[in-house]
């Protein structure tokens, strides 16, 4: 593709770079973004420069956050006894929007995948493990209903056993092969009513 100045190139192939970004929407966004008043294209790269610089993980649930501990952890009125289990720090948005829920999180960074050759120890368990004390009473694992998110659920269930704490999963309203992202609050609400020991 030599029609374009290589900035532009630049641009695109930078787009194309993103999850779920093809050359043909890189294109777009990238001409998109031409026409924009140069004050708006300056405040949108501060933008990026700016979060990518200040926002760290949570260094006791694994969130993303400005400050640390992170809003949730720091919240004295979230029940600590409680502590749901997820595999990505958007998650935790998708389980926010759950009136319901008050307890706190910890996010994984990960399933356990055999087939990828990934390990419990290339995800946040340990770090899950150390946070199991007397106060926590129930650990509710917040997985996607995959293969990969099943696996994890059990490997949890089974490590967390001998700790006397109670470990739940989320009920399958989420269809199987779903994600969080995509399930509403009405579905999610359901699947965490319908939590079962595991
Ligand atoms: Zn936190």
């Amino acid at each position: 593709m030599d029609f374009y100045p290589i900035a532009i190139e630049k641009l695109i192939e930078e787009f194309a770079k993103l999850p779920g970004i093809g050359y043909k929407t890189a294109q777009r966004l990238t001409l998109y973004i031409l026409n924009l008043p140069r004050e708006e294209v300056k405040e949108f790269a501060e933008a990026l420069v700016k979060a990518r610089g200040t926002i760290k993980y949570c260094s006791i649930c694994g969130n993303f956050t400005d400050t640390d501990p992170c809003s949730i952890c720091s919240n004295p009125s979230r029940d600590k006894s409680t502590i749901c289990v997820v595999e990505q720090p958007k998650d935790i948005m998708s389980m926010e929007k759950v009136k319901e829920y008050n307890g706190i999180y910890h996010v994984l960074h990960g399933t356990i995948s055999p087939m990828s050759g990934r390990g419990p120890e290339q995800i946040k368990l340990r770090e899950l493990i150390r946070r199991i004390n007397g106060e926590v009473k129930e650990v509710i694992v917040a997985t996607n209903p995959n293969i990969e998110g099943e696996a994890t659920a059990m490997y949890i269930s089974k490590i967390l056993k001998p700790l006397d704490v109670k470990v739940t999963r989320i009920a399958h309203g989420i269809p199987v092969g779903g994600d969080l992202d995509y399930a509403d609050e009405v579905t999610l609400s359901k699947a965490l009513e319908g939590r079962r020991e595991i």
